[in-house]
């Protein structure tokens, strides 16, 4: 397995390579739903690349750019065991470098409402991070996680909108035991907290009962259900909405046969850590789980 950490090493390894390229973005810290992309990833193409960079522009000054998770030795580690082909480390100053003015890329309609609202700023350094690590490593897929379900469907326009010449394939959460997803930031968590936080999947899975099962169509009635189960697991909520899968609207009405399914999505914290889930409820199709 290659490990380029300058731009130069990387277009050198990825000129070498023949067959199908599938990329998967990572900030690293790698845990089993990085894994599964990764594994996901090798039945879509002849070689994976992984690239692992704590994305500097995505994080607002207030947030935890310094005290995010790295583990350099145990990510290349895994990513051996998964036969990854190679590894893109790039430094900020290989990314970023000084004289160059950035280029703001956006999809407003999806990127100004829920982590766009609460994190402003973030979706156009997302954006121009997966953008650039695009035309770096010309994939002919790239993977991405269901469990940043609003990033999928901003990716996923991004794509669509600027003919970009690549598959994008949304992978499913992969959850602990009790069902919180597994996010690189749990580890912020001390076991009161750890154990609190499944109120995330507990309301989620709420909110499929109240829409499946019970046949609720009044939105509001089944945010309220959501966020009274967050709150009484003692997590801070920022919101738990029901959306439109595809164009992240608040809907008037639960019409999961209009809208091939509906979408819950939650964000909440506990402490100082902030998580994220969502769930595709009502799909027309079973198993159709992506935006
Ligand atoms: P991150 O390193 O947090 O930026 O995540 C890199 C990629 O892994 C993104 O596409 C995430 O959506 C995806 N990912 C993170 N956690 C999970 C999970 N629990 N299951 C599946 N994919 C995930």
């Amino acid at each position: 397995m290659w490990v380029a950490s300058t731009i130069d090493q990387l277009r050198e390894h990825r000129r070498a390579l023949t067959g199908s390229v599938a990329l998967v973005p990572t900030m690293g810290a790698l845990h089993d739903g990085h894994l599964m992309l990764v594994d996901i990833a090798k039945q879509q193409a002849d070689h994976v690349i992984v690239s692992i960079f704590v994305n500097p522009t995505q994080f607002a000054p207030n947030e935890d750019l310094a005290q995010y998770p790295r583990d350099t030795e145990g990510d290349l580690a895994r990513c051996r065991q998964h036969a990854v082909a190679g590894v893109f480390m790039p430094s900020v100053q290989q990314m970023y470098p000084d004289d160059v003015q950035p280029c703001t890329v956006d999809v407003p309609s999806l990127t100004d409402g829920l982590e766009g609202a609460s994190r402003p700023g973030h979706f156009q350094g997302v954006l121009r991070v997966v953008l650039k690590l695009l035309n770096l490593v010309g994939p002919d897929v790239a993977i991405f996680g269901q469990k940043d379900y609003q990033q999928a469907c901003v990716v996923h326009q991004m794509i669509a909108d600027l003919n970009l010449s690549v598959q994008l394939h949304v992978a499913p959460t992969v959850r602990e035991p009790d069902g919180l997803a597994m996010s690189s930031r749990n580890r912020y968590l001390d076991p009161p907290q750890r154990e609190h936080a499944t109120g995330i999947y507990k309301a989620l899975c709420t909110a499929r009962t109240l829409i499946e099962d019970d046949g609720e169509s009044d939105p509001q009635v089944v945010e309220r259900a959501m966020a009274q189960v967050v709150q009484a697991h003692h997590m801070q909520l920022d919101y738990a909405v029901i959306r439109h899968r595809r164009t992240l609207t608040p809907l008037d009405c639960v019409e999961p046969e209009l809208t091939g399914g509906v979408v819950a999505l939650i964000a909440a914290r506990m402490g100082h850590t902030r998580l994220l889930d969502n769930m595709i409820i009502a799909a027309e199709q079973p198993g159709s789980q992506q935006p």
